[in-house]
């Protein structure tokens, strides 16, 4: 799929598109021997494309290894891609070092899962999400922090407590603060509310939407959870085995599945109503090693639908309708 993965749309040159990815790769290669010679590679994600426009969220979904947050890390450029292009705005970030990448971590932030271990345990609150301001040379005084805090939900007087002494969404709201504080035009949240208890993922996730709101902020929203990414986002992608498989807006997603494994995992998110029934079906199986994907369709070891053609010939991804993108022989 790699080949047919690039989106059929112009290359980003604006800022209303501030992250366009185009055939991402990104391979692991095995060595063994004396020679040290390559044996195999893992497919952590292969020829994946998008883009995500100004003010908007893309949710990227899948099960546990099928590459998500190795596309997020790759963005971040916490990960050396194999190939294909990283945009950021006007400017190719793809292979940036750390050195010229750092101009780019005003207008690209992260937020991940745990903020315990991301948060500078001896530092008190104020200081860590001063910190990004201080090493961009930009003004860091209390009163502007304290206004963070204040539009973060936290409280002022907070600025002097340490991390351990707030609670696991208080300190999410911390590094939102934190993430914040050079006003970025992108920010990849990585399972951003996933170890949080429900409600407080709420809390977290109107946090986000508000913000977006105001600040026109786009958001790459990856989490393994359909429900929590359908509340916030404007456009869902799902993976399997290192590649998109489907990618639409949300409700079309929801009400018009073009991929079978889509189908499989909205069948598996609860419906709080005893009166609402719906196609249980299950697909059987694990996902396949990514060290020695399927030949032809991914899924098809584990598609209720897979036919002979589905076992020799690779599905291109394609628009089946208008900004609906999939991959699957059953749209030919
Ligand atoms: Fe299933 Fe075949 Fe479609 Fe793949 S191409 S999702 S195996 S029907």
């Amino acid at each position: 799929m790699s080949e047919a993965a690039t989106l059929d749309r112009p290359a980003a040159t604006d800022a209303a598109r501030p992250l366009v990815v185009d055939n991402l790769t990104k391979h692991y290669p095995i060595h063994r021997g004396i020679l040290n010679r390559e044996v195999a590679r893992v497919h952590a994600v292969d020829g994946v494309s998008f883009d995500l426009g100004a003010g908007e969220t893309l949710g990227l979904v899948g099960e546990s290894g099928c590459g998500k947050s190795t596309v997020g890390r790759c963005i971040l450029r916490l990960v050396e891609p194999t190939s294909g292009t990283i945009r950021l705005g006007d400017d190719d970030i793809t292979h940036l070092d750390r050195g010229a990448m750092r101009p780019h971590r005003q207008d690209l932030q992260a937020i991940f899962q745990d903020p315990y271990s991301s948060l500078n345990q001896r530092m008190r609150a104020g200081e860590i999400v001063a910190e990004p301001l201080v090493n961009f040379g930009q003004p860091a005084d209390r009163a502007h922090i304290a206004s963070l805090f204040e539009r973060v939900g936290l409280r002022p007087e907070q600025m002097d407590h340490y991390p351990h002494e707030f609670s696991g969404g208080q300190r999410q709201r911390l590094v939102i603060a934190k993430a914040l504080a050079l006003e970025p035009s992108v920010i990849v949240c990585d399972e951003a509310v996933s170890a949080l208890d429900v409600s407080v993922q709420a809390q977290v996730i109107n946090l986000l939407t508000e913000l977006q709101r105001e600040r026109g902020i786009a958001y790459l929203f990856i989490a393994h959870d359909l429900a929590v990414v359908e509340h916030i986002s404007h456009r869902i992608a799902v993976m399997y085995l290192g590649q998109i498989v489907e990618l639409a807006e949300k409700r079309a997603l929801f009400e018009d599945p073009l991929h079978p494994y889509t189908r499989a995992l909205l069948n598996a998110v609860p419906i709080p109503d005893p009166e609402v029934t719906r196609d249980r079906t299950i697909i059987g199986g694990d996902v396949p090693s990514p060290l020695n994907p399927p030949k032809g369709c991914r899924f098809n070891t584990r598609c209720p639908l897979a036919f002979d053609r589905c076992r020799s010939e690779a599905p291109a991804y394609r628009e089946v309708k208008p900004g609906h993108y999939a991959a699957c022989h059953l749209n030919d």
